[in-house]
């Protein structure tokens, strides 16, 4: 192989056309024979030597081609899928927003229905109380109020009055997920540090990690220019994510550290199931779970990666099944001026990395 960019010429003194033939077929590229004139020799060299240099010539044309074609090909992804995303950002906030008022309507009425409830219950007690001091035969009462099984309804109130809240804190912890992911919600940037979000991430969530080893393993890092709430919502992610990965025992692995003088990372790794080949291709697609229903919405990492895109960061994932996986976050420590733009605006920014790393 490393001779094969080298022009072989036979030069021989075996004429025959056959001969001839044989030594091209085995690869020669020129066959001069005797005898021949020195200047014939040095211009078949030459001829040689220019075809070999085009030959060359043309390959790195053909694989500087195929960069191109493989950039353009990359980009079209990046394209559709920011396109993609975009629409889908225009669909969940109509969604979310049809679904707020309503929401807030019946939190709010929720807790007035069941006062007044209860206020019926124990009206209907002291009306029952008075007819018995008064000494009225009440036994019409007694058997109205058996009927009705009155004397369940207090404590079946209480239980209802919870599966009705639980939902509504569901529907409004979802509503708020696609708010954030459709970039209603949108604050100033500023001067974060990292680590404490990420420390007051790892206390929110610590009942969730009970029994699981989380070792941090944390290097200091500059202020981040970015939106720490957002930012701290992508650690939530990742961090909930890992600890449903490894279920009720397992490790987690939190390291941070600067990429260099401008970029610092935070990983999170954990030894859980990790994640299937096909299933990593559509990590990111919003709505993509493997979670059962009310488990997963599917929608963390699509909002996380929206998240570090915009703040012109990349979001990059390692995984093999039944290795567990490590989600890795970088951003820059400052943003561009075009690049503040564009996080206010909560624009999706050009040349995003694809998010999976082979
Ligand atoms: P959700 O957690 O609601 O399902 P996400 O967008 O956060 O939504 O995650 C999408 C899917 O990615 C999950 O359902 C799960 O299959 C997979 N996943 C995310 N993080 C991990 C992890 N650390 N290990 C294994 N699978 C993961």
């Amino acid at each position: 192989p490393e001779l094969s960019r080298v022009g072989v010429m036979l030069v021989t003194s075996k004429a025959e056309r056959d001969l001839k033939i044989e030594g091209l077929e085995l690869g020669a590229d020129d066959y001069v024979t005797m005898p021949f004139h020195p200047r014939e020799l040095l211009a078949r060299t030459r001829a040689l030597i220019r075809t070999r240099v085009l030959s060359q010539q043309l390959e790195e044309r053909g694989d500087s081609l195929a960069r191109a074609l493989a950039e353009l090909g990359e980009t079209q992804a990046q394209l559709v899928h920011r396109e993609k995303m975009a629409s889908l950002g225009q669909f969940v906030a109509g969604i979310a927003h049809e679904l707020n008022n309503p929401l807030n309507f019946v939190q709010g009425n929720l807790h007035f229905l069941a006062r007044h409830a209860r206020s019926m219950l124990e009206a209907i007690a002291r009306y029952e109380e008075m007819m018995r001091e008064l000494g009225a035969d009440t036994s019409r009462i007694d058997a109205t109020r058996a009927e009705l099984r009155l004397d369940d309804v207090g404590e079946d109130l209480d239980s209802l009055l919870e599966g009705c809240t639980e939902g509504i804190v569901r529907s409004t912890t979802l509503v708020a997920d696609l708010k954030s992911f459709s970039r209603l919600d949108r604050p100033d940037a500023s001067m974060a540090n990292l680590l404490d979000g990420l420390r007051s991430t790892l206390s929110v969530l610590r009942d969730r990690l009970r029994g699981i080893d989380v070792q941090l393993e944390l290097e200091e890092l500059p202020l981040v220019e970015c939106i720490a709430g957002q930012v701290n919502q992508v650690f939530m992610n990742l961090i909930s994510n890992a600890a449903d990965a490894v279920g009720e025992s397992g490790v987690i692995r939190i390291r941070s550290g600067q990429v260099d003088d401008d970029h610092v990372f935070v990983e999170i790794e954990d030894d859980g199931c990790g994640i299937e080949p096909e299933n990593l291709e559509r990590l990111f697609e919003p709505f993509f779970t493997t979670k059962d229903v009310g488990h997963g919405t599917g929608l963390g990492l699509s909002i996380s990666y929206g998240v570090i895109s915009r703040h012109g960061g990349q979001l990059i994932v390692r995984s093999e099944p039944g290795e567990g996986a490590v989600f890795r976050v970088e951003l820059p420590t400052r943003s561009s001026e075009e690049r503040r733009e564009a996080l206010a605006r909560g624009d999706v920014p050009a040349g995003l990395e694809d998010p999976v790393e082979r």
